[in-house]
């Protein structure tokens, strides 16, 4: 996969791209990960990429050219395929969920403009990106560490970028529950115990209490997603006689 990122700070990208696992999939050349400031592509003597707003009021607005040259001479260099996916990131965009991650890990090409200043110049929106994202209902600076998320957590669902050892498989939203509790050595820590389960050494009772733990957890904490979650009627009717021992 390739994942370009435009930004006014590429620098702030160094850190996060060349570690943990972003940095070991770069390593392994299963992604290849880019930081382009895009004031190289402003058309003026000063480099600015912001201008006042029309119509008056407060803050900059980034210009619209800028950007459509930085994201039209990547296209240029890019072989020819599958188009990318134009990513702005926005608080004004859709929600992003552990769902959208999945569906850009199946992406040849990611690129994520990272907006600075009151706003965009709105053809930016409405003329050359693909999808809008928010990473939620609040507002930073930039987007730069907006883009760090989404990258993050598209780049750990690539195959061979997660060992068996840390597979996303079971993490929460990824079966639209949140994942059950975990517990390693010692076995007693402060007189805490490790539920005895967990090491009878069966595997069978272990995966039982593990779904348990998944599904009144998410019950107790986000029974919003236990809507849509893929439950057995057994499943169902245990989470329906909690909710009346609640009442
Ligand atoms: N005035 C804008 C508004 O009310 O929608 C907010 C601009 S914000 C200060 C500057 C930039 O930070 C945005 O263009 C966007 O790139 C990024 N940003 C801020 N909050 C974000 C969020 N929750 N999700 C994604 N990007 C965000």
């Amino acid at each position: 996969m390739r994942v370009d990122v435009l930004t006014l700070f590429p620098e702030m990208f160094e850190g996060v791209f060349n570690a943990s696992i972003l940095g070991k999939a770069k390593d392994k050349g299963i992604v290849d990960l880019q930081a382009i400031n895009f004031r190289d592509y402003s058309n003026n003597k000063h480099n600015t990429v912001d201008d006042y707003p029309y119509g008056g009021g407060g803050g900059m607005v980034l210009k619209a050219e800028p950007v459509f040259m930085a994201v039209e001479d990547l296209m240029a260099a890019v072989p020819q395929g599958k188009p990318p996916r134009i990513i702005l990131m926005c608080p004004q965009g859709e929600t992003f969920t552990q769902r959208k991650a999945e569906e850009l890990s199946q992406e040849e090409h990611i690129v994520l403009i990272c907006g600075h200043y009151e706003g965009y110049d709105e053809r930016i929106r409405e003329h050359l990106v693909t999808d809008e994202l928010s990473i939620g209902d609040y507002v930073l600076t930039g987007g730069e560490i907006p883009a760090m998320t989404v990258i993050d957590s598209v780049v750990r669902l690539l195959p061979g970028v997660l060992g068996n050892e840390s597979s996303a498989v079971t993490d929460s939203y990824s079966t639209g529950l949140l994942e059950y509790p975990h517990y390693t050595r010692p076995a007693v820590f402060r007189d805490w115990e490790v539920p005895e389960v967990l090491i009878s050494g069966h595997h069978s009772r272990i995966d039982a209490w593990r779904r348990e733990q998944s599904l009144l957890r998410t019950f107790n904490r986000r029974p919003d997603l236990l809507e849509k979650a893929e439950l057995t009627p057994k499943e169902r009717k245990w989470l329906a006689s909690l909710s009346k021992e609640e009442q």
